[in-house]
């Protein structure tokens, strides 16, 4: 689907269902491609490509915002189809897009046998292909220039892309989960790098670059763009002091999960039924969200941290 006259979305079709994994096809003179979703959806992805008129072999760049596997799992399968492709990502993540062990691990402590039905195979990125970007680093596409912004929080590796002249941004996850047609957003909080101080300070300088628009990974275009990053920034918060109040009533995760879905389906109510709360579930997990406040209050607290993934 055309959102611009050079910018195409592509919807990956996770698990079947529409808009919940998008990725944005910039076509300029050096094609680029903003997310490249994970390997298990990476045919979709390609015709995605050839809809929007382009022969996949004629991309250059993939932007990923960050190294989770909804993000950027298909880049190593990528780059092993079209060797010249560049992938662009945080030095934080750019290792492990390299030698994705680590990554893989993480993901199976949070996915366990789920792990491949859902994302498939990561393959690594060889060192050629990486190129690891900087905070207000520029990158020249043609008409459209990008500029990559730090936004850490939601993980240590994440930037944001941002087109400074039309103000559009890239916003991978920092700016939540909001699905197409609902004025509801979601902060997606997994473990283990969560960081409330950090995503804080991130919305903040997304707020300072006055966007336009917002184009979401999960999913589409968002205007009314400071009433989105103030709900979102709120409901970080709420969900964050439930998490804590569950905790120290000795409350089990799966429980206090329970409470944020009860809760989430409240607010929805308003947006459409049961389909929704669901579609929200696939997109950002009640229970993984809650297991990652869980593991974030258990660091502050001097209970160990660990190396990103
Ligand atoms: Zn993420």
């Amino acid at each position: 689907m055309w959102i611009d006259e050079d910018i195409f979305l592509i919807d990956h079709c996770h698990l079947g269902r529409p808009e919940i994994i998008a990725s944005y096809l910039v076509r300029d003179e050096v094609p680029a491609l903003v997310e490249v979703g994970p390997t298990r959806t990476v045919e979709r992805l390609l015709r995605g490509i050839e809809k929007a008129g382009m022969d996949p072999r004629d991309l250059q760049l993939l932007l990923v915002t960050h190294i989770h596997l909804d993000h950027a799992g298909a880049s190593g399968e990528l780059v092993r189809r079209f060797p010249h492709l560049k992938v662009y990502v945080h030095a934080v993540g750019a290792p492990h897009l390299q030698d994705p062990s680590r990554l893989i691990r993480s993901a199976q402590k949070i996915f366990g046998d789920d792990l491949d039905r859902l994302w498939g195979e990561v393959v690594p990125v060889p060192p050629e292909a990486i190129h690891v970007v900087q905070d207000g680093e520029r990158i020249r596409l043609g008409r459209r220039t990008l500029v990559a912004v730090d936004t850490p929080g939601h993980a240590p590796h994440h930037v944001v892309y941002w087109d400074e002249e039309r103000g559009d941004v890239f916003t991978g996850d920092i700016a939540g989960v909001s699905l197409p047609g609902v004025h509801y957003v979601r902060p997606p909080t997994p473990p283990p790098d969560l960081d409330l101080e950090s995503w804080s300070q991130s919305l903040q300088r997304l707020r300072l670059l006055r966007p336009r628009r917002l184009l979401l990974t999960h999913y589409g275009p968002k205007g009314d763009v400071m009433d989105l990053l103030d709900q979102l920034e709120e409901r970080l918060y709420t969900t964050g002091r439930l998490v804590k109040e569950g905790l120290e009533k000795g409350i089990r995760e799966e429980e206090i999960a329970e409470q944020v879905k009860a809760l989430a389906a409240q607010e929805l109510r308003a947006f459409g039924g049961e389909d929704l709360i669901e579609r929200y579930d696939i997109a950002s997990s009640y229970l993984m969200n809650v297991q990652g406040y869980i593991r974030y209050y258990a660091k502050r607290s001097g209970g160990g941290g660990s190396p990103p993934s």
